[in-house]
């Protein structure tokens, strides 16, 4: 018999988004809080450049404008409703933060300090706007311990290191969950009236990626092999700036202080794609700059990088160029102290990784897969939808990166995922706890273990050959080479067919390690089965997209199309086949307009 256990609301994930909603849930429920990681193991502790919120401390801003910039940004795929709800609570949440204790950066009047971030502009002269909210270029990691430190003083219960491997439905109502307890192996049942997942993301699909050996898609997996959609998946994001062949991540924050892109002839590329806002265009407009430059020739010393350039006389020098000025009027100027205390982690990670000092040398930079847009559909106060019709999933919720509200739509702003974390897990986390006052627990069938038990026991009997980090290498590298920043349909449809042979592989694949304590071997073969499916339904669903929006950037449909796309994809996997339907996009102000930077 597997242990039980008992709570009002159980939250899967123990990073921004769970926290938030661990935290707001247990001020009026029993909740408990589950984690594969040591929470402030996160991958919210890796964000760096900062979390956006239109104080309009150093420079003129609003709301309706972040609004306007992330509806733009998501190239219209967005739901404005939930934009627009996100942009107007991010002030709130942000100044709830700071009364948690985060210690963010200053003005010399004391107040939050902010800087520029790729896409969010002054929407009446469409510069550059300084709205992103940081604590040097370590935000993230802050926002992760102040949440972590509110929920022990709030008597949230954590299961550390519990992997949760099913979600448990009965009767259409939700009634818990089923984890490992990965210490010791034992299958634990856990009954709760609510169920929030915020488990991240899936960046594990690609071969260079910002994202955390953690980010295996684990929530989406799980909800797909329960007959639950996902939510528009053909959308990932590539970051344009990761350190070349590592993937690790150089923020925007960088170009944020002055940082420009250098091509392998020296010249600065981007006013040539984005003539106003240059190296502060969105992210998917900039990944796209840098592959046509490598393709063009362009890359340094003919290889597949571009630099990064921080220098303060290069930073310096374009700053006249451009007419920089900071705050008061006065010409922007940097000295190297300046950039070393604004970005100290991603100096020692250069010094580090690469042996390049950022301070007196360029950067090499190649995109890397970054950020899921798409993951489990929901609407603003995270409830989880199941059809096109948005009907809505009793007791159970989603936030955060595994999360599609949708707020990103088709391309998400730099910082608007630590915004997304902390509005829509405090909403999901209120919501949840509401639901759990006026609802009894739903019956937990006794073999409730048994669909996850099976999962396990096939990986552990299997008498295969096949290695996991084989399958594992082989699919990276496939979704890199053809579901990347460019796509086209013979080249998906390569990977199409190998991600599935690669599935049909998996049924032979070896677990070396058939012990019970800690059994890592066997939870990433686990793992790796859960990427497989999220790289399988990606596929499918970029195939199906005939047109170019936003991260979707496909070479025979090179035009957005909005008489027939502009519409969320909804996917399903039943069987050996993957489903689609759709749900229409929410326009409240913005009508659809071209995108020029
Ligand atoms: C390097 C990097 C830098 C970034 N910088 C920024 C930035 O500056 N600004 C910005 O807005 N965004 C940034 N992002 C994006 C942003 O940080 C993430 O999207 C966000 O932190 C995700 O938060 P989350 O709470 O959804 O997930 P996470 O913080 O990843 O937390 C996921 C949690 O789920 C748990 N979990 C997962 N699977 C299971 C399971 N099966 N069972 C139990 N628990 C599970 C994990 O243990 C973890 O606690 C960055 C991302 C990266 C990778």
């Amino acid at each position: 018999m597997a242990k039980t256990h008992e709570f009002e609301v159980i939250v899967v994930g123990a990073g921004g988004a769970g926290l938030m909603a661990g935290l707001y849930a247990s001020k009026t429920a029993k909740t408990a809080v589950l984690s594969k990681l040591y929470p402030t193991r996160s991958h919210t502790g890796a964000a760096q450049g900062g979390v956006g919120a239109a104080l309009g401390n150093v420079e003129e801003d609003n709301p309706d404008w972040h609004t306007f910039d992330t509806v733009k940004g998501s190239d219209y795929l967005g739901d404005q409703d939930a934009i627009e709800f996100m942009c107007q609570e991010a002030v709130k949440a942000v100044y709830e933060l700071e009364n948690y204790g985060l210690p963010f950066n200053r003005t010399p009047e004391g107040k939050i300090d902010q800087r520029p971030f790729g896409g969010h502009t002054n929407n009446i002269t469409k510069k550059p706007v300084r709205r992103a909210c940081f604590a040097a270029d370590r935000t993230g990691h802050m926002i992760l311990q102040t949440l972590y430190q509110q929920c022990i003083k709030n008597n949230v219960t954590f299961y550390d290191e519990f992997q949760v491997v099913d979600v448990i439905i009965t009767n259409g109502v939700t009634a818990g969950v089923v984890a490992i307890e990965l210490s010791t192996g034992e299958l634990h049942t856990f009954r709760g009236k609510a169920v929030i997942f915020a488990t991240g993301g899936h960046g594990r699909v690609w071969s260079i990626t910002s994202n955390a050996y953690a980010y295996s898609g684990d929530g989406p997996a799980i909800f797909m092999r329960r007959g639950l959609p996902q939510q528009d998946l053909e959308f990932f994001q590539f970051h344009p700036t990761g350190i070349f062949k590592l993937g690790i991540l150089i923020t925007e924050g960088v170009r944020g202080e002055g940082g420009v892109l250098i091509n392998g002839k020296g010249e600065r590329f981007m006013p040539r794609y984005a003539p106003t806002v240059k190296d502060l265009a969105s992210r998917d407009v900039i990944s796209r700059a840098i592959y046509l430059e490598i393709a063009n020739g362009n890359g340094v010393n003919g290889q597949d990088y571009v630099y990064m350039d921080v220098r303060p006389e290069v930073v310096n020098k374009f700053a006249e160029m451009d007419g920089r000025t900071r705050p008061d009027g006065s010409p922007y100027r940097v000295t190297g102290e300046e950039i070393l205390s604004k970005l100290p982690d991603i100096i020692d990670f250069c010094r580090t990784y690469l042996g390049v000092d950022p301070v007196k040398d360029p950067m090499p930079i190649q995109p890397t897969a970054h950020y899921a847009m798409g993951g489990i559909p929901t609407n603003k106060y995270g409830e989880v939808i199941v059809d096109g019709n948005a009907t809505v999933l009793p007791g159970l919720y989603a936030a955060g990166e595994c999360a599609c509200v949708s707020v990103h739509g088709a391309n998400r702003l730099g910082t608007n995922s630590l915004v997304d974390l902390i509005v829509f897990g405090k909403y999901a986390g209120i919501r949840a706890a509401e639901y759990a006052k006026g609802a009894s627990l739903a019956p937990m069938p006794t073999d409730a273990p048994d669909f996850a038990r099976a999962q396990f026991d096939a990986l552990l009997n299997s008498k295969g050959t096949e290695r996991v980090p084989d399958l594992g290498n082989e699919m990276k590298k496939v979704m890199m080479d053809y579901v990347s920043v460019f796509r086209t349909e013979e080249g998906m449809n390569k990977a199409l067919t190998k991600v599935r042979e690669l599935q049909a592989r998996f049924k032979n694949v070896r677990v070396e390690d058939h012990g019970k304590i800690f059994n890592t071997d066997l939870l990433n073969a686990w793992e790796l089965g859960n990427l497989l499916d999220i790289a399988e339904v990606t596929a499918v669903c970029a195939i199906n997209r005939t047109e170019s929006r936003g991260a979707h950037a496909r070479e025979d449909y090179p035009k957005r199309d909005d008489t027939n796309w502009l519409k969320h994809t909804l996917a399903w996997k039943e069987n050996n086949e993957v489903k689609l339907d759709y749900r229409p996009v929410v326009i409240t102000k913005f009508q659809p307009k071209e995108r020029v930077y």
